[in-house]
């Protein structure tokens, strides 16, 4: 009988960076970009991680060094490995991020990657879209935070996923999981959708923070407010919701992936 296969997982890359989104911004963290996505955001800025890459492209160290070329699908513990020797000296990061595409079409994967990267001493962070509470309650217990999404439908070009995210903010709010839940708003989002959503965030995830995240201008995606429209959104969200902040994608200004 033939050996059983190690589980796998598709991975786009893998890398060493500053957290560039959200209430972490600035952390050194190694990235863990999970290949594949069930959404289509118009404001997405990764669409390269829709399909499964030949190959995951994987740091072997931060500066210097060729990035090397693993074949998809790739073995939980080879990925393992990879954040290890990203690790250098140990500690260096203060977490693994999670990431994707949606790395929650993965769960099994996660909760493998996440109880590895914990015995390394690294904290858990996973970013999803928001609308995969099934997938959420197979990992609670492995992830130490999570930073879901509040799809707009103004900036993502597709109804928002109320029931989902409903489910799945219940689910973190119970564990008191949820880093943040954040919002991607373009320079047409109303004010009147934002401050619906703000209501809707404290009345399920009343723990976490609202982050209003200005859209990157991308493709044909949404353009970004200007700063008198950040003012007037975040206004109408504060009439809802008591703790909202505006923090864009600083790893753009960085230069960083
Ligand atoms: S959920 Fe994320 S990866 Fe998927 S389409 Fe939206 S922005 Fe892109």
């Amino acid at each position: 009988m033939p050996a059983p296969r190690p589980p796998t997982v598709p991975v786009l890359e893998v890398y060493s960076t500053f957290q560039g989104e959200g209430l972490r911004v600035g952390e050194r963290q190694v990235f863990v970009r999970l290949a594949r996505c069930d959404l289509r955001c118009a404001f997405c800025d990764t669409p390269e991680s829709y399909p499964t890459p030949d190959n995951a492209r994987v740091q072997r160290q931060p500066f210097g060094a060729k990035d090397e070329a693993l074949p998809n699908p790739v073995a939980l513990d080879v990925l393992l490995a990879a954040v290890e020797r990203l690790d250098d000296p140990p500690g260096l990061h203060a977490a693994v991020s999670i990431t994707g595409g949606e790395p929650l079409l993965h769960p099994h994967a996660v909760h493998a990657l996440a109880v590895g990267a914990r015995r390394l001493g690294l904290r858990v962070h996973v970013e999803t879209g928001g609308h995969r509470p099934g997938a959420v309650a197979h990992v609670l217990e492995v992830v130490d935070e999570f930073s879901p999404d509040l799809k707009l439908a103004s900036a993502t070009g597709a109804p928002t996923p109320w029931d989902a995210h409903r489910e799945t903010y219940h689910l973190l709010e119970g564990r008191r999981k949820a880093l943040c839940v954040k919002a991607v708003v373009g320079a047409a989002t109303p004010e009147a959708e934002v401050e619906a959503a703000a209501a809707f965030a404290v009345e399920h995830l009343p723990s976490a923070p609202l982050v209003l995240q200005p859209a990157t201008p991308y493709g044909d995606g949404p353009a970004a407010p200007s700063a008198s429209t950040l003012f007037r959104l975040h206004r109408a969200a504060g009439r809802a919701h008591p703790d909202v902040r505006v923090i864009p994608q600083v790893h753009r200004f960085l230069g960083l992936r």
